[in-house]
């Protein structure tokens, strides 16, 4: 029996780097591989290539490339911008958040609770969106940090960013926004907006997996929270992984390039037709956070009564990556944090599958996927697979 043709829609996951990304990684190794720190010609070449990289990035979000550092990626990013905070304040700090972050902010926030600073949530509605009110009487000039998320890696769903820094600009707290899921997906200008720390990971973006950078604008101070040599203007010690941080910077240019050539529409009008086929083909299925705005390539679908981990077992035996933010832990399906937040009724949030897609999606892949799930959702509910 042949492999089923693979059809990869767990882009949120991570994203297959591009063709011109992985040329100039393995071009990087090979031949560029000397520390941008040396002070010989050929380290010197591979600072030239770092710096370049830097101006690619810094453009994607319309920073100055002098306010970009890079790290290790995503989690690191966050990492350094809320603990490099407050580190610099060095004092027990007011931190708000919200209750849909990533994993990389609910666990820090945990371990900030734990350490003697104070963390409060917002909320958001029924349709992930975050409740505005509430920020603004939660934020309050004894807060030192708010950190949100601009696009949701569960449901796709996009903060009003806008709105969010006007409030706390009021406050005179630093805002920390977590673009990791946005950056490439929608335009995004920090010239424009009163942001101060903004975090990036190029594995998001068809970039290489384990790099990222922080933007952090002019005049915001953090401690680095990795000492050692004292590279990205001591703000983050060890040596540049120069060939990904020169695959995240043609990743970046690729992004502006899509962004600008509306490449994220035929994603969306994609995603639509995921969205609305399986919808028509399958009775009480429901799009989470269909009423709000949301990145052009995210769709998260509940189906009712259903076991997600049993259906994606069946897509992934056809051939089908997808995902669902359900977590097992002792046993137990512990369904998604996101979902519960949005008060999504349990029944649904356990049979809820994400499916993201990306600029190599083609219509044949997903007509075959809105033909293969009602089939498999009557297999899982012959077969008394339900939750
Ligand atoms: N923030 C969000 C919204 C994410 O989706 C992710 C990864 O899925 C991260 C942070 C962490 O990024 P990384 O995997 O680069 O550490």
């Amino acid at each position: 029996m042949t492999a089923p043709q693979l059809i990869y829609l767990d882009n949120n996951a991570t994203s297959q780097p591009l063709p011109p990304v992985v040329d100039a990684v393995r071009d990087a190794l090979q031949s560029g591989y000397a520390n941008p720190s040396s002070v010989h010609q050929f380290g010197q070449s591979a600072r030239h290539a770092v710096e370049c990289a830097r101006g690619q990035i810094a453009a994607l979000v319309g920073a100055d490339p002098r306010d970009v550092v890079f790290t290790s990626g995503g989690t690191e990013s966050i990492n350094l911008a809320i603990r490099g905070l407050l580190a610099y304040r060095g004092e027990k700090c007011h931190v708000v958040t919200s209750t849909v972050e990533h994993s990389a902010v609910t666990r820090l926030v945990q371990q900030l609770r734990r350490e003697g600073h104070t963390v409060d949530e917002v909320g958001v509605d029924c349709n992930g969106r975050l409740d505005l009110d509430q920020l603004a009487e939660r934020v309050t000039n004894q807060t030192a940090l708010v950190s949100l998320m601009w696009a949701n890696n569960e449901t796709g769903v996009l903060f009003d960013i806008n709105q969010i820094a006007r409030i706390v600009e009021t406050r005179g707290a630093t805002l920390h926004v977590d673009a990791v899921q946005a950056a490439g997906k929608i335009p995004i200008n920090v010239a424009d907006l009163p942001i101060h720390l903004l975090s990036i990971s190029a594995h998001k973006f068809y970039g290489p997996k384990g790099t990222g950078a922080l933007y952090v604008r002019k005049r915001t101070r953090i401690r680095p929270q990795i000492i050692g040599g004292r590279q990205e203007r001591d703000l983050r010690g060890g040596t540049e992984n120069a060939p990904a941080i020169i695959g995240m910077g043609v990743a970046a240019e690729l992004a502006a390039d899509a962004l600008a050539n509306d490449t994220t529409l035929r994603i969306a009008a994609l995603r639509d037709r995921l969205e609305s086929g399986i919808v028509t083909a399958v009775p009480g299925a429901v799009i989470n956070g269909a009423e709000a705005p949301r990145i052009c390539n995210t769709t998260n679908i509940g189906f009712p009564s259903l076991a997600a981990e049993g259906m994606l077992i069946l897509l992934s035996e056809n051939g089908v990556c997808a995902s669902s933010g359900s977590a097992c832990s002792s046993g137990s399906l512990e369904p998604s944090h996101v979902l519960a937040a949005m008060n999504i009724p349990d029944e649904l949030a356990h049979g809820s599958i994400r499916f993201s897609l990306s600029k190599l999606t083609t219509e044949a892949e997903i007509d075959r996927v809105i033909e293969l799930v009602p089939q498999l959702v009557k297999r899982l509910s012959s077969a008394g697979m339900r939750a």
